[in-house]
């Protein structure tokens, strides 16, 4: 569809949206074309029959106005090749109903032949390639006709502004004719050079962006099989080495017990953090993702259950809290779950024993709230923008719980995120933390 090689062709959606637009432009042309025939009339300017024409001329583009709107809507999957046509007939349309106009106002003496380059610059930003400089040809064309047809004697002329008579003196015409020609062609070129260029950028930022999203998910990827290849060995290491304590039992010296406890130890860490590692990538891909209608209630129970062994080990009291029926939700299981476990992982590993942790969950209109609150440590103001960071430990949790990644809440943040939900903490030190879930509805709807 191109006229002129190397340049971009457009997608249906944004020629149905072009279309739309022109549609919207002519209704503020008419609008333009009503509120100067009345201004006309009021400062008695123009002989009234031209004026009269102009009304005329602005019920047709009422009327084809209509036509192009009801011919949109009615054939809503109109073929890319009748769209362009249809977009054409408009412009063209358009063009000769201005060239009326100008003849109405005095051709040559007229002011509205400026409006051409509207029409210049409209043609370059609706069609790709070189179409401009065709619809200069074409402007060039209709005004050059109406300035020739009124020096012959088919056509007469109209004077508008009483006394003024350019068009008697032909010298002036073709003076003005040739001002003309070449505010065309500058105006052509000018519209056709930004809009290609403006398109050329975004054409280049929509393929770097594609390539960077290619490097994410193949980064993505070497990450989850690394990550699951090195899970393997380290776990086959951690059962060797358990084997090897249970072997030795007390026999073995209580230096070297402590050695193998620690690298046990060790071991558990690493499988954690690839753990944690992978779960941080999980619906990168859209393919990943599992969005299904379910029971966040019934969820937050089963979490909740699992969760509590944990609880029980520090004697700590864990409540649920929800609406008797059932609350709907379209999610991801998966991201639901690494969540909240992750949440109430937190709240029981940062909770004194004996310690309280409520799980409360309530349905408003835009959504559900989900809050997760204990009584424990609590984490210092000046820490709370940095714990949803990666790898990120408070001094204090560091010395208060040894093991731990600092990648739990950039997980949580990840999969609320993945929900177009946000995450709040409200947390005072040694008062007990408060993290504040929100999951709007219909994300995926
Ligand atoms: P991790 O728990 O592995 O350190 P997280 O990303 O889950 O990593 O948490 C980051 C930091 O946020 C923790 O190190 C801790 O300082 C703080 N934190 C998270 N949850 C709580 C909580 N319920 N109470 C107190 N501090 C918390």
């Amino acid at each position: 569809m191109a006229l002129f090689p190397d340049t971009p062709t457009f997608s249906k959606p944004s020629m149905l949206r072009r279309n739309k637009w022109l549609i919207r432009l002519r209704w503020y042309a008419i609008l333009g074309l009503f509120g100067g025939v009345i201004l006309l009339e009021t400062i008695q300017l123009g002989p009234g029959r031209s004026l009269l024409w102009i009304g005329i001329v602005g019920l047709s583009l009422v009327v084809c106005n209509l036509i192009y709107l009801a011919y949109t809507s009615v054939k809503k999957k109109l073929a890319m090749s009748r769209l362009v046509t249809l977009l054409n007939v408009q412009m063209v349309v358009d063009l000769f109903m201005l060239t009326v106009l100008i003849y109405l106002t005095g051709s040559a003496e007229s002011p509205l032949s400026f409006f051409y380059v509207f029409h210049i610059i409209l043609a370059s930003i609706i069609f790709p390639g070189g179409f401009s400089y065709l619809y200069s040809l074409l402007v060039i064309a209709l005004y050059s006709s109406l300035l020739l047809l009124e020096q012959s004697i088919y056509l007469n002329h109209i004077c508008f502004f009483n006394d003024i008579h350019l068009s008697e003196d032909s010298r002036i015409v073709i003076a003005i004719w040739f001002i003309f020609v070449i505010t065309m062609l500058v105006s052509a070129y000018l519209a056709q050079n930004v809009t290609e260029r403006h398109r050329r950028v975004r054409n280049k930022l929509e393929i770097a962006n594609q390539k960077l999203q290619e490097i994410n998910e193949t980064k993505t990827t070497f990450f989850r099989y690394a990550s699951h290849e090195m899970k393997a060995p380290i776990a086959t290491i951690q059962s060797t080495l358990m084997v090897v304590e249970d072997i030795l039992g007390t026999q073995a010296d209580e230096r070297v017990r402590d050695m193998l406890r620690r690298a046990i130890g060790r071991t558990s860490e690493t499988i954690g953090m690839l753990k944690d590692l992978a779960d941080l990538t999980y619906g990168n891909f859209q393919e990943q993702q599992k969005f299904e209608t379910l029971d966040l209630k019934a969820l937050l129970t089963d979490i909740v259950a699992d969760a509590q062994p944990n609880a029980d080990r520090k004697k700590q009291t864990m409540l649920l809290d929800a609406p008797a029926d059932a609350c709907e939700f379209f999610g991801d299981v998966i991201a639901l779950k690494q969540i909240f476990s992750n949440l109430l992982s937190n709240a029981t590993r940062y909770t004194q024993d004996n310690g309280t942790i409520q799980i409360q969950l309530s349905k408003t209109r835009e959504g559900y709230v989900i809050a997760v609150s204990d009584n424990g440590s609590g984490i210092p103001k000046s820490e709370q923008i940095n714990i949803f960071k990666e790898f990120y430990r408070t001094p204090a949790a560091k010395k208060q719980v040894s093991e731990g990644t600092g990648l739990g809440l950039a997980i949580v943040m990840r999969m609320v995120e993945l929900h177009d939900g946000n995450i709040q903490v409200e947390s005072e030190e040694g008062q007990g933390s408060k993290f504040i879930v929100h999951l709007p509805l219909g994300v995926s709807d």
